[in-house]
């Protein structure tokens, strides 16, 4: 029998990401836990897709692996709204931004070559990823009221050597917390040494409209992440691009699979793209519901919650889990994680279901 001693034992001690184990998401549950679009595409632009998946795509060829349309759609889409001037080598495409997270880690600091620093709470991607490829992981704190990054600590994390920082990852506006960058936090990334990557993941960048692509020039040591899983809908078709300085694509592009992208994924990319304007409509919407449950929320005594640019809100009470338990029971999943409760923005309907279930629990407690 063999004891599989093949497999790395760093692995032995990391647990699988799975959200939802066994495939088991009850369809009933008003589904605000991670982060999606509460919309499907409509059924016209689906049609639209089906059509060009029968009477466009072979099935039998590989896909395009340059990504060549759809790069060529995102440079148009992020030089309309950034006050940019990116073009084709200031950008790579991933299987998710998850994809291009794994392939920074690879490109930067594989084999013992150097640290990430992330300030928690944020995405957990970042650390999971790179525990898997061995890589160490420097974690600072951030404010307890705006969850601001603790800068003094990140500068002491920078300038002690045994840390080896070569990346830093900060999401923009972050996750789970929502606060978007402030002005002395933005100072702070401009002042970063050129030796270090600094990572800025604008997975939300729709909802806050707030993005730093505009300085990249001046910023070679940047890099942006931007998604199709947010705002754009596309969640199930795995699409995220990174924008940066073409060297940083460039290793990017050796470490990336050949064929990453399947055809039916690049050409429903391509088609949110196309049709932004009726896809983006309802982010208004989004933001006017975020502010609708932050106003509810914020009402009640014993829970603290903070302003979000993002399409959810972040509450901290004194029991989260047996909140989030409770919410479950009565129909609305939310992502209990790091010390409070993260819940998306859903359709009107959800929303008021949540401050309703909200509300109903903490008055009986
Ligand atoms: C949702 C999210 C992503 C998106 O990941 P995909 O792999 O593109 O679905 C990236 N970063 C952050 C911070 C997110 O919240």
């Amino acid at each position: 029998m063999s004891n599989f001693s093949f497999i790395r034992p760093q692995l032995a001690k990391i647990k699988a990401y799975t959200p939802h184990p066994g495939g088991k998401v009850n369809l009933n549950l008003d589904r605000l836990d991670t982060n999606e679009s509460p919309y499907d595409l409509s059924q016209e632009l689906k049609q639209k897709l089906a059509s060009i998946y029968q009477n466009q795509i072979e099935t039998n060829r590989y896909p395009d692996g340059s990504h060549y349309h759809l790069k060529q759609a995102i440079s148009t889409y992020v030089n309309e709204s950034g006050n940019s001037n990116i073009t084709l080598d200031n950008i790579s495409v991933g299987n998710g931004s998850d994809e291009l997270i794994r392939s920074l880690l690879i490109a930067t600091c594989l084999n013992n070559s150097g640290s990430i620093l992330v300030a928690d709470p944020t995405f957990s991607m970042y650390a999971i990823l790179a525990e898997t490829l061995g890589i160490n992981v420097v974690k600072i704190g951030r404010s307890e009221t705006d969850f601001s990054i603790d800068l003094d600590s990140a500068n002491q994390a920078i300038n002690n050597q045994n840390n080896q920082i070569k990346v830093i990852f900060v999401v923009h506006p972050n996750s789970p917390t929502g606060n978007a960058l402030t002005p002395q936090e933005k100072d702070w990334l401009r002042s970063i040494s050129e030796e270090i990557l600094v990572v800025i993941d604008e997975a939300y960048f729709e909802f806050s409209q707030d993005t730093l692509v505009g300085e990249l020039k001046e910023h070679p040591n940047w890099i942006i992440l931007r998604t199709f899983s947010k705002a754009f809908r596309l969640a199930s078709l795995r699409v995220g691009y990174a924008i940066a300085h073409p060297q940083i694509i460039s290793a990017l592009e050796k470490i990336r699979l050949p064929y990453n992208l399947p055809s039916f994924t690049q050409t429903a990319a391509l088609l949110t793209l196309t049709e932004r304007e009726s896809i983006l409509k309802t982010i208004p919407e989004t933001i006017k519901e975020r502010e609708k449950v932050y106003s509810n929320l914020s009402k009640i005594s014993g829970i603290k919650i903070c302003p979000s640019a993002g399409n959810f809100v972040f509450l901290q009470l004194k029991n989260n889990e047996e909140m989030a338990e409770k919410l479950k029971q009565e129909g609305t999943l939310v992502r209990h994680t790091c010390n409070g409760l993260r819940i998306t923005i859903g359709t009107p309907e959800e929303n008021d279901r949540t401050i309703k279930r909200i509300i109903r629990f903490t008055e009986k407690s």
